[in-house]
């Protein structure tokens, strides 16, 4: 049934379909629902004035309270513009029109006192502003609230005057009329024990704040109104699953016990030990395990994922291990067979380029039940692969991964889900996890193995490209391997590959005699693996490449990773990248290579990788920097289309809203009672329009 806030906003007063149908295009605005949610994104305190000598060319607004000297008109018949000289006591500031001179003119009297209010901008050198707001100070008064919202707007929408103040002037035509219909959609009890105001009159005080503790109210009001309904949905899921969703009970732990004592080539961290028992409680919980696995770059999530094959193998089920790239799959096969061979289990690599013969004999063994591992690309979620029985899946660097594919991976059994375990190596700040993978359970390996030595790296410019080389060349000499990364993206491919081969022929000339493996996205799977293969077992020492090496990829005696172009890349990946080297027992390095002209934020990059080697700080800078909507794999999650809220800055509203949410989940799980009412409400119409939760999990 269509409501209020369904109607078109060509209805509203002030709009009729020629600007209906600018707002639908260009700010998505469709309904009186849509326009009632275009909330403001900052608000200007008209209680404050400036005064002239503050003023400066990047402050976006200023309000004086200033005396008209004198006006003058400059410039001939049809250019002519008006300027006006105002001073207050620190000083003197011109105001020019283009607009409305005669009127204007008419209107400015000398010796009056005014109320300016405009953004001052440089010209020629000097400060002005260009057609300010004005009033006569005497007559200044604050009736709109002095605390002015602004609207975001498109340059389309001003010259159909729906400026920020435009738009604002829709929203008060509106506003009025919807109190009425506008639905409380948390429960009284909630709204009593977090201290949040009502709907109706958070509603009113975003858009036009009585003060600022109104304004900070609504705001906080609307952000946990907003996490919430995403947690209560996470949640859900997730609690639907655990009940639902029966997963195989896998228990025996003898293999692993065998594996322990005999072949385990190292000690495990306690991290490790850890992980392990969350994993197993999981599995043999009889419900489906959902888990995510964050880990460090070398924080060995690999043995982890063995050691939790092993219980499946030992519990009569199969795993798979997908990675996102061959060359990844490939390295995974060959790291986990060295494990498997030894325990007597069977294992097997398919992938895009395995041969149709090899395929049908795993097609099946994998039917046969003799076939306990395989690993593979998403080759192996395609139909034709079924297993006797499917126990454990492992999803490896998930972010490449579309949820469906992950999803997919479920369906290989009919009665019961086998367990998933999502491996990655970005890790995730927590407040983007929650929300990311919300339904998830979540298991950290926060600790690296013992006697690893902290990768130390340093930033240099291209002109130290001399000292570079001979500090590579020092590491060669003591039978060390290099990588040298370049970017290469999409839009500036063509260039990018230039660059790519000029690096490669700089550096084969400077060092002659030294064998040089070059890798790119551009070249065939074969001759990427072939390249990749004599790298890995030192044939060559010096690997020149694009980001193909970014994930996975071990090359334990690898100790140098230089980065070209360094600031080009995000911070998740420069790190990504530093986590190929420090693999082995010897000293690693990362160079990081720019020009002399950074950009602000290239530059607190550059410095972060400098200063820190943790993943999780690394992740969070990231954040702040380029908000949620950029982090790898945030973008098609739907999921962070959030109106008001800021992953980045709030976290603690996210953390709140989640304990609310799984409080009420706690006392009803269903959302049957009495109490839940306006929480289904708003489930159902939240369900028709906002979010499409099909895209997540
Ligand atoms: P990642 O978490 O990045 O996938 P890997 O599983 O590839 O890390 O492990 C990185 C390296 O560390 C591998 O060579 C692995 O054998 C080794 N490793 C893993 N766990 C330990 C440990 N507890 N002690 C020593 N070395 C370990
Ligand atoms: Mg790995």
């Amino acid at each position: 049934m269509p409501g209020f806030f369904d109607t078109k906003i060509e209805f509203l007063k002030g709009v009729g379909p020629q600007k209906a149908a600018m707002l639908n295009k260009e700010l998505g605005i469709f309904t009186y629902g849509d326009l009632l949610q275009h909330y403001p994104f900052r608000y200007e305190d008209r209680t404050r004035f400036h005064k002239i000598n503050e003023l400066n060319g990047t402050m976006p607004y200023a309000q004086l309270r200033v005396r008209l000297r004198n006006t003058e008109m400059i410039g001939a018949q049809r250019r002519k513009r008006l300027v006006a000289h105002f001073h207050d006591d620190t000083g003197e500031i011109e105001c020019v029109w283009f607009q409305g001179v005669p009127w204007m003119a008419k209107k400015l009297v000398n010796g009056v006192e005014y109320v300016l209010y405009g953004k001052p901008s440089l010209f020629n050198g000097k400060l002005n502003i260009p057609h300010p707001e004005l009033e006569i100070g005497s007559q200044f008064s604050l009736e709109g609230g002095y605390l002015q919202p602004v609207y975001s707007t498109t340059e389309k929408l001003r010259r159909k005057y729906l400026d920020s103040k435009g738009i604002g002037q829709l929203i008060r035509n509106l506003l009025d009329k919807s109190i009425p219909h506008l639905r409380e959609t948390l429960p009284p009890y909630i709204l009593a024990e977090y201290a949040l105001i009502d709907k109706p009159r958070a509603i009113q005080h975003i858009h036009i704040p009585e003060n600022n503790d109104m304004l900070a109210k609504a705001v906080f009001r609307l952000k946990f109104e907003e996490l919430f309904f995403i947690q209560l949905r996470l949640l859900k899921l997730k609690l639907a699953r655990t009940d639902k969703f029966r997963g195989m009970e896998l228990t025996d732990t003898s293999l692993l016990t065998k594996f322990y004592n005999e072949h385990l080539p190292f000690d495990l961290t306690e991290a490790q030990k850890r992980v392990i028992r969350e994993i197993y409680t999981d599995m043999r919980s009889g419900h489906q395990m959902n888990r995510l696995l964050q880990g460090d770059v070398g924080s060995g999530k690999t043995i982890v994922a063995f050691i939790c094959m092993l219980i499946a193998a030992g519990s009569g089920a199969q795993s798979v291990m997908m990675a996102p790239t061959e060359i990844l799959a490939n390295q995974h096969f060959e790291g986990l067979k060295e494990y498997a061979d030894k325990m007597g289990l069977h294992i097997a690599l398919l992938t895009g380029s395995t041969r149709k013969s090899e395929r049908k004999i795993i097609h099946e063994m994998l039917l046969s039940g003799e076939l306990s591992i395989l690993v593979g690309t998403h080759a192996l979620i395609e139909d034709v692969v079924q297993f006797k029985q499917l126990g454990l899946a492992v999803v490896d660097e998930q972010h490449r991964f579309g949820v469906a594919q992950r999803s997919k991976l479920w369906q290989k059994n009919k009665n019961v889900y086998p367990h998933v375990l999502v491996m990655t190596a970005t890790p995730i700040p927590r407040t983007l996890a929650m929300t990311l993978y919300g339904d998830l359970d979540v298991s950290v390996i926060d600790e690296l193995p013992a006697g690893r030595k902290p990768i130390k790296t340093v930033h240099r410019y291209d002109a130290n490209r001399l000292r570079v080389n001979q500090f590579m060349k020092d590491q060669i000499d003591e039978g060390r391997q290099v990588y040298i990364v370049y970017p290469l993206i999409e839009e500036s491919e063509k260039l990018d590959l230039k660059h790519l081969m000029d690096g490669y022929e700089s550096v084969c000339r400077a060092f002659p005699g030294v064998p040089v493996s070059i890798v790119h996205g551009k070249m065939k799977a074969d001759d990427k693996d072939y390249e990749m293969k004599r790298f890995v077992k030192g044939e060559t020492k010096i690997m020149v490449a694009t980001t193909v090496i970014e994930v996975g990829v071990n090359v334990p005696n690898a100790s140098v990773m230089i980065i070209e172009n360094a600031e080009r890349f995000g911070l998740a990946q420069l790190h990504q990248l530093r986590g190929r080297v420090g693999r082995g027992a010897d000293q690693s390095y990362c160079i990081l290579i720019t020009s002399y002209k950074l950009s602000k934020d290239g530059r607190t990059r550059i410095d972060t990788m400098v200063r820190t080697n943790n993943g999780f700080e690394i992740a969070d800078t990231d954040l702040q920097l380029r908000g949620p909507g950029d982090i790898t794999g945030t973008q098609q999650s739907g999921i962070l289309d959030l109106l008001i809220s800021d992953l980045a800055k709030d976290g603690k509203i996210l953390q709140v809203a989640r304990t609310a949410a799984q409080d009420v989940l706690l006392r009803d799980p269903e959302l049957t009672l009495d109490d839940h009412r306006n929480i289904r409400y708003q489930i159902e119409n939240q369900q028709k329009t906002v979010v499409n939760w099909s895209r997540i999990s």
